[in-house]
């Protein structure tokens, strides 16, 4: 059978990275977490000082771009790919409010954007690929078989995101999380370069009342009729 490339984009804590992980399962498929590839330059920023609640130093990340390596590696008891650092896995420090409260800074930059997409691109160049993010279906993958722009209340949103860094045992608190995910939405819809928006050709799922089951059901009925449509 052919592969589709799925480009699934939408506001933060929207439950994309779930329902990507359910279909690239489904069907065999890679599953890229593209923003975990934004937070893993973020949490580099952190540990070498050049971001912190008073200063950016922008300049500073971008001239060690190029000492910065993320990968991905399957961990088959998860069953899905956890993200390095520098050959570090990273892949619980960069799901912390502190990196979430930065990311959305740092995904401004053009050249960090530049190398990201690069490699996001090539991670993709085969089709058969789940990637989730802002500018999927925007800017990495304009092509993709399949857009998928996912919504929820920013209630909703921040609820889900509130527990599950509680789940986590972060101590943190309702309101805090709501106003990351309430500044993050705005700072990526705003940005100049590569703004979080719906692709034209994109399909909207609002999931604000639609359980885990039903959203997986939408979204595999959608990649059913696409590949028919290729057939
Ligand atoms: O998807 P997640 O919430 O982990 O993404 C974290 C942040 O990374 C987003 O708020 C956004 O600022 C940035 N991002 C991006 N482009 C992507 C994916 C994520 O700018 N394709």
């Amino acid at each position: 059978m052919q592969k589709i490339t799925i480009a699934i984009d939408g506001f933060s804590s929207t439950g994309k990275s779930t329902v990507a992980k359910q279909i690239a399962k489904h069907l065999g498929y890679i599953y890229v977490d593209s923003g975990a590839m934004y937070r893993a330059v973020t949490l580099y920023a952190m540990q070498n000082n050049f971001i912190d609640a008073d200063h950016f130093d922008r300049l500073a990340l971008v001239s060690k771009l190029s000492e910065i390596d993320i990968s991905f590696t399957f961990n088959p008891e998860l069953g899905f790919a956890e993200v390095y650092l520098n050959e570090v896995n990273v892949e619980k420090q960069i799901r912390t409010l502190e990196v979430s409260s930065f990311v959305s800074q740092v995904s401004t930059i053009p050249e960090v954007r530049y190398q990201l997409v690069k490699q996001q691109q090539k991670m993709g160049k085969d089709k058969g690929v789940v990637m989730d993010g802002r500018d999927i279906g925007t800017v990495v993958f304009p092509y993709a078989e399949l857009k998928i722009f996912m919504t929820a209340s920013a209630e909703t949103r921040a609820q889900r995101r509130y527990d599950e860094l509680i789940g986590r045992g972060d101590a943190v608190s309702y309101e805090d999380v709501l106003h990351n995910v309430q500044e993050r939405d705005y700072i990526d819809s705003h940005r100049e370069d590569s703004p979080l928006v719906k692709a034209d050709d994109a399909v909207e799922i609002d999931n604000s009342n639609l359980s885990l089951e039903e959203q997986f059901d939408k979204v595999l009925k959608l990649v059913t009729v696409t590949l028919e449509g290729k057939e």
